[in-house]
């Protein structure tokens, strides 16, 4: 396509005129993507370092996911569950496998997922641990983000996502981020649930201190409280590890939870396609009629999925990430820059926190763009990093060298 940029202008000018204005983009038209990168409107190529907030963890249009999805797209598409499909079966096993988990329950959004979680723990706490109807309680952390639902925003601690739209649901407590022993003082008898990123992503990588999530799940195993934790962002590969929580675990004292919440990269970008995988105990309260998703578990989403995670764990993405996350690190380490305040990273997912002296982080963005790297800000101060799990070192150098000049 030529460069044209009136042609540019229209399609952002038609984007703000038909589309509710929910969203702040970054001012390039995106129009084709291949591995790592993305080319705009104006034939512009950029190192795609957002992701879709880590949903395209295996590259854009990997070819053994686009080829399930053409596949199956010319079989059946749709069945509901109303009847069985072929297609569902093979995905939730390589998917409980792949997580070491008993039992899955498929859906299409995160939120939709995170949901899904909280009604199993809330129906758990009644029906198993016995609390009165109606009056369990979910522990949270403050910082959270799990998506935009009504039930979610309740217990979201930013206040523009709840602004305006209350009533809220009740039956949360939120406690600081990584603290042990608030959990441990906000644990009643009514306490079913705690759910937490073993990562907070939206807040701007925020890694808890070292060994939490395998004390969260020791205290909250000894109290009957069921540990959810929202891998949606941090999973499959993001951290170096197959799930973030690995990095917490210890011999003898696995930080593995009773649920973990998928979305994003569990269909690499191609379709959306979420889960609840965890174990019997919890997952097992469902009866036929109690939850449900018309989506959930198509057998396209289905075939896509499974092809995801095939090619995350037969291309050894996880690994590729943990080698890569260490270049980026080393190299990150070496930026001598009066703008950053902090570096924080694990695996291929790094926030650089700019000093608040040198503004916000979005014209760090913007210059970044021009360098051909596409990156988004969070939380206003945080330039969030996550480029494909599949880049080699010329692409972390590119990075590295773009952060660079931008920054020093
Ligand atoms: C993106 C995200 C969600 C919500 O997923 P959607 O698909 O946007 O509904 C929930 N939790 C975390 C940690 C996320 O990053």
């Amino acid at each position: 396509m030529e460069a044209d940029p009136s042609r540019t202008k229209r399609i952002i000018d038609q984007a703000e005129k038909w589309g509710a204005h929910n969203y702040h983009p970054l001012p390039i038209v995106l129009e084709r993507g291949e591995g790592a990168w993305v080319w705009d409107t104006e034939g512009r190529k950029y190192l795609d370092c957002l992701c879709a907030y880590s949903a395209v963890n295996q590259g854009h249009r990997h070819p053994k996911i686009i080829q399930a999805l053409k596949d199956q797209a010319d079989r059946i598409t749709l069945t509901s569950r109303a009847f069985q499909n072929d297609r569902m079966g093979p995905f939730l096993e390589k998917l409980c496998t792949i997580s070491e988990m008993e039992m899955a329950l498929p859906m299409n959004s995160g939120a939709e997922a995170v949901e899904t979680a909280l009604k199993a723990a809330r129906k758990w706490g009644h029906q198993k641990k016995g609390v009165p109807e109606n009056e369990g309680e979910v522990i949270v952390a403050a910082e959270n983000f799990h998506g935009r639902t009504i039930s979610i925003v309740s217990f979201s601690t930013e206040t523009q996502y709840r602004d305006g739209f209350g009533p809220f649901t009740p039956g949360f407590r939120v406690i600081p981020f990584g603290d042990l022993e608030a959990l441990r003082a906000a644990i009643t008898p009514k306490t079913v649930a705690f759910l937490v990123e073993p990562i907070q992503g939206e807040a701007g990588i925020i890694i808890p201190p070292e060994g939490f999530l395998g004390d969260v799940v020791k205290l909250c195993r000894e109290n009957r409280v069921v540990t959810i934790f929202d891998e949606i962002q941090s999973g499959l590969g993001r951290t170096g590890k197959r799930f973030a929580y690995e990095h917490d675990s210890r011999p003898g004292k696995s930080a593995k939870p009773d649920l973990l919440v998928l979305g994003k990269a569990l269909s690499g970008g191609v379709y959306p396609v979420s889960a609840v995988v965890g174990s019997a105990e919890v997952l097992g309260v469902f009866r036929p009629g109690d939850h449900g998703s018309t989506y959930g578990g198509n057998p396209l989403g289905s075939a896509v999925a499974e092809a995801a995670l095939g090619a995350l764990i037969d291309e050894r993405m996880v690994e590729n990430s943990a080698t890569q996350g260490e270049r980026l690190a080393r190299g990150l380490r070496k930026l001598t820059s009066p703008h950053i305040r902090e570096i924080r990273i694990r695996g291929l997912w790094a926030g650089i926190e700019i000093r608040p002296e040198s503004g916000p982080a979005r014209p760090f963005c913007l210059k970044l763009l021009e360098r051909g790297v596409a990156a988004k800000d969070t939380r206003t101060q945080v330039i969030r990093i996550a480029p494909a799990l599949t880049v080699g070192d010329t692409e972390v150098d590119f990075l590295l060298e773009a952060l660079g000049s931008v920054l020093t």
